[in-house]
């Protein structure tokens, strides 16, 4: 089950976080967006949102390569991601940027 505990929202397990707040409470299965929406308001971070969600590109022998873009804000930075969904569930490449 990959659904949200915080809005409900079922991602299909991609972008998931386990996010424990206090030491003696139990973890908890977010979604990237709830995710994003409490570490920003935590941080002060605003206008995070505002990025291609989707991107396409050809590799050296013409064929295109399509990405859904990913952004995770962390207290030690920001992260991004790219992956290539060929199937639903087969991942094609995959860039993490820190
Ligand atoms: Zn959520």
């Amino acid at each position: 089950m990959n659904r949200c505990q915080w809005c409900g929202k079922d991602s299909g397990g991609h972008g998931m976080v386990v996010l424990t707040i206090k030491e003696d409470e139990p973890s908890q299965l977010i979604c990237e967006d709830c995710y994003n929406r409490y570490t920003a308001d935590m941080l002060g971070v605003e206008d995070y949102k505002d990025f291609e969600k989707e991107a396409t590109f050809k590799d050296c022998d013409g064929i295109d390569h399509c990405f859904q873009i990913g952004k995770k804000i962390h207290p030690t930075g920001i992260c991004w991601d790219a992956i290539e969904f060929i199937e639903e569930d087969k991942v094609g490449y995959s860039f993490e940027i820190h």
